[in-house]
């Protein structure tokens, strides 16, 4: 999907970006870099904590990746990515003397992640080029400990000169936490429209094809990481009222969380469900998929800081139904761009699931005024033009001095 990103002009130089991520599988944040990373490659270089899939992605499109091997103890995953204990700090310690003996050629650092954050702002202590940190997460304590928010807030306050949040919703987190609000900035994510527009209908067909589904069958799409806080199993407890809807589910459990994957197969099983749920693993091919789904439900059981997924889903004109907490509420007007159910509430999804399904037109208004409030609001030149100022920013005054 981000190929595309090759044809977006470049009105300004860029920057010489030394980003660093320390996840190397293909989650929203990974993706979301993978789109930055293309605009920036003839001048910067991604700094990787781990080998995997993601620095395959950036290798296929010409990024410069760079695998700085993290002791294990640094990369134990927990959900989210948050640092476990302070027992890892002699291991970011050695990380961060590393990012800054690499950071040399570079005008600033862009940490992608919480964990990148904290090296990079070691390094930056230790005297590396300004740190930007690109927080993609809600700070509360059900994603991360007290002491992991509280010595990645210490450090952003002291060492980040800016911190980027995908979403006014993680931003307002972000300094209820105890972050400076004066180094926020909102750079929402940009999502390129164009392959979605490149699907044809046999491709469509093929997929329904392939599911054994007829065109008038409804089917709902789910389409994030295997993870509680994704709530998939939300959308499998509404679906058990609608005895007509399938389900296509797409994603695997990134970080650790099989054993909630294995729950929800086997709660597929069950026969008020057998038969309807098609598990479709990690997939590249999203536009697609999400066109052959009649309504794409995102149904975190947590404020999500962004989803993409919810762009994606108005990119590719079908009705959205997401939870009215979190980044979706800055993405979605309920009842105008997409439809927008309590979190945790399988009572109230199977409601708005019904009610599109049961409308006159099938959701197409919903899904056409999502597409152009995706399209106006959420356009990747948008995204690389906002995050180009928000890098000038600390950039040109470091040049000056
Ligand atoms: N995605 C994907 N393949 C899959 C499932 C998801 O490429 O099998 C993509 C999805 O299209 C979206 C991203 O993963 O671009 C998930 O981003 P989101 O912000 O919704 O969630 P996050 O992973 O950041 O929590």
């Amino acid at each position: 999907m981000s190929e595309t990103l090759s044809t977006v002009s470049r009105p300004y130089p860029h920057h010489r970006v030394l980003f660093v991520d320390h996840a190397s599988v293909l989650g929203g944040a990974e993706l979301s870099l993978l789109d930055l990373a293309i605009a920036y490659r003839e001048t910067s270089q991604v700094l990787l904590f781990d080998d995997g899939p993601f620095r395959e992605k950036l290798e296929a499109v010409g990024v410069d990746v760079q695998i700085l091997k993290a002791p294990s103890a640094l990369l134990a995953i927990r959900a989210s990515g948050g640092l476990s204990t302070l027992k890892v700090f002699p291991a970011l310690w050695s990380m961060a003397r590393q990012i800054k003996a690499r950071s040399r050629d570079f005008d600033l650092i862009h940490a992608n992640s919480q964990k990148a954050f904290v090296a990079a702002a070691l390094a930056r202590w230790m005297g590396a080029p300004p740190v930007v940190w690109h927080l993609r997460d809600i700070m509360t304590a059900s994603h991360f400990s007290r002491l992991n928010r509280e010595l990645a807030i210490a450090l952003a306050n002291s060492q980040a000169s800016q911190v980027i949040v995908n979403s006014q919703a993680t931003g307002e987190a972000f300094v209820a936490a105890g972050g400076k609000p004066d180094k926020v900035r909102v750079v929402y994510n940009g999502v390129s429209a164009q392959p979605f527009e490149q699907v044809t209908s046999e491709q469509i067909q093929q997929i329904r094809d392939e599911l054994q589904l007829d065109e008038d069958t409804p089917l709902v799409g789910s389409f994030s990481r295997l993870s509680y806080w994704k709530g998939q199993h939300v959308l499998l407890e509404a679906l058990r009222e609608l005895p007509q809807v399938h389900a296509m589910i797409v994603g695997k459990a990134l970080f650790g969380e099989d054993d909630y994957a294995t729950q929800l197969r086997t709660s597929a099983t069950s026969p008020d469900l057998s038969g309807r749920i098609h598990w479709l693993g990690f997939r590249n091919d999203i536009p697609t998929l999400m066109k052959a789904c009649t309504i794409v439900a995102h149904t975190s059981t947590e404020p999500e800081p962004f989803g993409r997924v919810i762009v994606e889903g108005q990119l590719a004109q079908r009705p959205v139904i997401a939870m009215k907490a979190g980044g979706a509420k800055e993405l979605i007007e309920d009842g105008v761009t997409g439809r927008l159910v309590p979190p945790n509430q399988a009572i109230a999804l199977g409601q708005a699931i019904n009610d599109i399904i049961e409308s006159s037109d099938g959701g197409h208004i919903l899904a056409q005024q999502g597409y152009h409030h995706a399209v106006e609001q959420f356009s990747l030149e948008t995204l690389l033009t906002r995050f180009h100022h928000v890098l000038s920013e600390v950039v040109e005054p470091a040049m000056q001095t």
